[in-house]
């Protein structure tokens, strides 16, 4: 197979495997790998932020890496996941933590609201991490002007989507930021859950051979948002979010005892971006099936009058899941028992080869790259 252009990743992979290939313990290996990533560590160039660097693709990456990793860098932060798992002296378990903020534009949109998003968002990103969510803090940026009933709607539908989560928002601020200056309104959640069985799940368990599931179709939050805005002509009036939290299917395949190796709720980004973090951090490569992906027909047009592949349209309620082969049809019939992973589906593999790249099967037969998010071509999704 070939290299794609400009595929610095694919190049620089097997001097990094060479150099990790002498530790045999699976996470030693990978923690080498990621240190061998830092070292080469993208450089930031732009002098200023675009859009670009909030799309959770690759200048995002770049950002986090060259920028914040660099500066606050850590073991936890180091990881790059979506949630940090930190040790508590005393306690039966770890404790994990996360943090997100939301700027969806239009606040509301069918299937959801902004409020709803910033409870499922923290919650998911601790579920993936195989935290049962506890708690969470919410705070507000307003802007001069707000409506107060608009503003009470969304805090209503924080409440119900933290009741079906089975947690609490035990502490908040509030800033007020003059007319002009903010878009009506900005929050940023952060949660605390706990892990039961720390290293259970992790980039360091994938494995060649694994299968790689998906919860169910992929782009319906992302085309939902952009027909809400306005931005498409075109009637879906079937179309909703997805926004959901995600903890009861992944309760589901832990308390099953599947041999799940690794999971991520696949937001802004997609499918494709999570595929490809996955496999530059686990060094493997993933090969996915066109045919196997499920897409409802709404967002197969609004993707199609984009010119967007689905496999970068934003989820808010659906994860990507690394299993072992062996347990792959259990965890598919086990999600499909619960209500938010009714259309899960195989949709590929993991192989050893080449480190960190993605690859898609066409239905035409024939295999292409697939990369991680370039651009932002669905600005403030969530
Ligand atoms: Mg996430």
């Amino acid at each position: 197979m070939s290299e794609p252009a400009g595929g610095h990743r694919a190049g620089s992979g097997a001097a990094i495997r060479a150099a990790a290939e002498s530790v045999t313990d699976p996470e030693q290996r990978v923690l080498q790998r990621i240190a061998e990533i830092r070292k080469r560590r993208p450089a930031l160039r732009e002098t200023a932020i675009s859009m670009s660097h909030g799309a959770g693709g690759r200048a995002g990456h770049t950002l986090t890496q060259a920028l914040f990793a660099a500066v606050l860098g850590n073991p936890y932060l180091d990881q790059l996941g979506d949630q940090a798992v930190v040790p508590v002296a005393g306690l039966d378990g770890a404790l994990a933590v996360t943090t997100d903020s939301f700027v969806v534009s239009p606040l509301v949109f069918p299937g959801g609201d902004i409020g709803e998003l910033a409870v499922n968002g923290t919650v998911n990103d601790l579920a993936v991490g195989g935290a049962q969510p506890l708690y969470l803090t919410a705070a507000f940026v307003l802007e001069e002007g707000l409506d107060v009933a608009l503003l009470r709607g969304i805090v209503e539908s924080m409440r119900r989507a933290a009741d079906r989560a089975g947690v609490e928002v035990v502490a908040g601020d509030t800033k007020v930021v003059p007319r002009g200056k903010a878009d009506q309104l900005f929050i940023t959640t952060t949660g605390v859950g706990l892990v039961r069985q720390p290293g259970r799940l992790g980039v360091h368990r994938i494995q060649a051979g694994d299968a790689v599931l998906l919860s169910g179709a992929i782009g319906d939050h992302g085309a939902t948002v952009m027909l809400a805005r306005g931005d498409v002509d075109l009637e879906a009036p079937g179309l909703r979010s997805d926004t959901m939290a995600l903890w009861p299917l992944v309760a589901a395949l832990l308390d099953a005892d599947v041999e799940v190796h690794f999971m991520r709720d696949a937001t802004r980004g997609g499918v494709a971006t999570v595929l490809n973090e996955a496999a530059q951090q686990a060094g493997v490569a993933v090969a996915i099936d066109e045919e196997a992906l499920p897409v409802h027909d709404e967002v197969r047009g609004v993707a199609e009058i984009l010119g967007i592949d689905p496999l970068y349209i934003a989820n808010e309620g659906k994860l990507v899941a690394v299993v072992a082969a062996a347990d792959a049809e259990r965890a598919v019939a086990i999600m499909r028992s619960t209500p938010e992973g009714a259309e899960a589906t195989r949709i590929g593999e993991v192989r050893a080869d080449p480190p960190a790249m993605v690859f898609i099967r066409t239905a035409f037969g024939g295999t292409r790259v697939v990369d991680m998010l370039v651009g932002d071509p669905l600005p403030r999704i969530c």
